[in-house]
């Protein structure tokens, strides 16, 4: 497996969600609340080819084993460059059909990935991908 250039190809779907959401005229203040998913009534689910881009990235993979993302830490999150097209997407005041937009076309993007690198896709919730992750 190809895994520098899946992350660098993971890394342009996450470049250009950046440049989309910026278009967007909602903020996030970054109040790591909705990083507590239990807490808040959310879910993250990611991709294959995106933890392929975070364990490259993230030389400490941990597993979920609370409510909350282990990367949030004081409210923070600690993998910012690295987290997930879904933390990039969401935004609690934001325009919801825009999100849904968006999460398909990235969704298509990231499928796109596994096709021409040919490795197995996957779309599950973040808890099943770190817990998988470290076995
Ligand atoms: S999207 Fe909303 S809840 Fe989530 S970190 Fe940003 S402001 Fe907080
Ligand atoms: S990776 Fe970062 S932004 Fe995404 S859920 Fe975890 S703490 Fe929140």
């Amino acid at each position: 497996m190809n895994r520098d250039a899946i992350a660098a190809s993971v890394q342009e779907v996450y470049n250009w969600i950046d440049a989309e959401v910026a278009n967007n005229t909602a903020a996030c203040d970054a109040c790591g609340k909705c990083c507590n998913f239990q807490a808040y009534d959310h879910r993250l689910y990611v991709t294959s080819p995106e933890m392929i881009h975070f364990t490259a990235n993230v030389t400490d993979p941990k597993p979920m084993t609370k409510g909350y993302c282990p990367y949030l830490h004081e409210g923070k999150c600690t993998v910012h460059p690295f987290r997930f097209a879904g933390c990039r997407i969401f935004l609690c005041n934001g325009d919801s059909d825009l999100q849904s937009s968006l999460s398909e076309q990235a969704l298509q993007k990231l499928k796109n990935i596994c096709e021409k690198f040919d490795i197995e896709y996957y779309y599950t919730d973040l808890k099943t991908a770190l817990n998988k992750n470290q076995s």
